[in-house]
């Protein structure tokens, strides 16, 4: 199958482009995988074709992202809203659990988690400068006692992303890393020696929505309340390879063709996650350039702390916004409006994001300046 016609860039926050190559190869394969007779959504996923294309997607990935083999792969549901509550149920033990406040996600998080632990410690927060840089580490009041320290690795609404992850031992906690990794998961190198558990709905960079990818090292099954519904249960999903119930079989399939992309992606010498972090610095580069460049548009978040995957940044007039964002479309450049929270506009540029379309975004911003000026 071939697409008819250059589709337009879409610059959305999630769920976000994928790359024309795997929807194409998932449209040639909708009625009849790899002659089964079925399509991917029709399948049994006990069955021998689907159970082969899951060992395929979780070993692909685990390939792909480094993932040491004391960490399980999980393929679950209920998305990254849903593992708010998953998490404190599965590691809280009702205790205590530390939260770094960077941005709307982890703010959430925290929210959440206050229903299911005895204390819900804000270790350090933000908020004070509009979320618009990460507290440094100096300043950081972990518990003793924490049960877990969450972040989130990628704000994607602010924009604002950790430009390593926390390095909790070097602090002197002994307490395992929870990363909500949702909008930088495979985006670029990850040090798992620094987490216990990490998670991600796939719909930013990964694949469809519907599908919650959790990394569990293993020392942490099996510490989930009581009242944790079985469905969510980090120690049953791990026992049942993720089929304890019937897991998001469209989304897995989904992962997996986007996997092998992934793994495909080459920048000189570099493959696979590696190349798409050298992707990200040129794209990502290149738009806060063209932004820090004019007085026309702004973005505020400190530079040590901005994100490579999700670029806010404002109009200085807010009555231009409506006429950008017209214009925008015209020129094939979809989804670009910010989070209502926060306003402006943001472009999200995750991996299956073409340097064609940050060429063409950077050239549309210099042309509508040029108008209104
Ligand atoms: C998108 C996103 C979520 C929300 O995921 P849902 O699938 O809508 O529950 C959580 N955390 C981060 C960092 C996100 O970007």
């Amino acid at each position: 199958m071939n697409s008819l016609r250059q589709r337009p860039f879409n610059f959305g926050a999630g769920p976000a482009a994928l790359p024309e190559e795997v929807l194409l190869q998932a449209a040639g394969e909708m009625l009849d995988w790899r002659g089964s007779g079925m399509g991917v959504m029709e399948m049994s996923h006990r069955g021998s074709d689907f159970i082969a294309i899951y060992e395929d997607a979780i070993t692909g990935l685990r390939i792909l992202l480094d993932v040491p083999q004391e960490f399980h792969i999980l393929f679950l549901q209920g998305g990254g809203i849903g593992e708010n509550a998953i998490v404190p149920l599965n590691l809280s033990g009702g205790g205590v659990a530390d939260f770094l406040l960077t941005g709307s996600w982890s703010s959430k998080s925290w929210d959440e988690a206050r229903r299911y632990v005895r204390t819900a410690h804000v270790a350090a927060s933000a908020e004070p400068d509009g979320f618009t840089s990460i507290p440094p580490a100096s300043r950081w009041r972990l518990s003793p006692d924490a049960a877990y320290v969450h972040v989130c690795s990628n704000e994607t609404i602010q924009g604002v992303q950790f430009a390593e992850l926390p390095h909790l031992a070097a602090l002197g906690s002994r307490a395992p890393l929870v990363v909500d990794c949702s909008s930088d998961i495979a985006s670029r190198r990850f040090d798992w020696q620094r987490v216990g558990l990490a998670f991600a709905g796939a719909q930013k960079n990964l694949g469809p929505a519907g599908l919650t990818v959790v990394f569990v090292r293993e020392d942490l099954l099996g510490r989930a309340l009581p009242i944790c519904p079985s469905a969510f249960n980090y120690e049953l999903a791990a026992r049942h390879q993720s089929m304890y119930n019937t897991p998001p079989t469209w989304g897995i399939y989904l992962l997996g063709l986007m996997v092998e992309w992934m793994r495909r992606q080459r920048e000189g010498e570099l493959t696979g996650v590696a190349a798409l972090e050298i992707r990200h610095r040129r794209q990502a580069g290149k738009l806060y350039a063209a932004i820090d460049a004019s007085a026309f548009y702004t973005n505020r978040v400190a530079p040590t702390a901005r994100s490579l995957m999700n670029v806010p940044f404002f109009l200085a007039d807010t009555r231009h916004e409506a006429a950008f964002l017209d214009g925008a479309r015209e020129r094939g450049l979809l989804q670009l409006k910010g989070h209502k929270s926060v306003g402006g506009m943001r472009a999200s540029l995750y991996n299956a994001m073409t340097d064609a379309a940050v060429d063409a975004l950077v050239g549309y911003l210099r042309e509508f300046e040029r108008q209104m000026g």
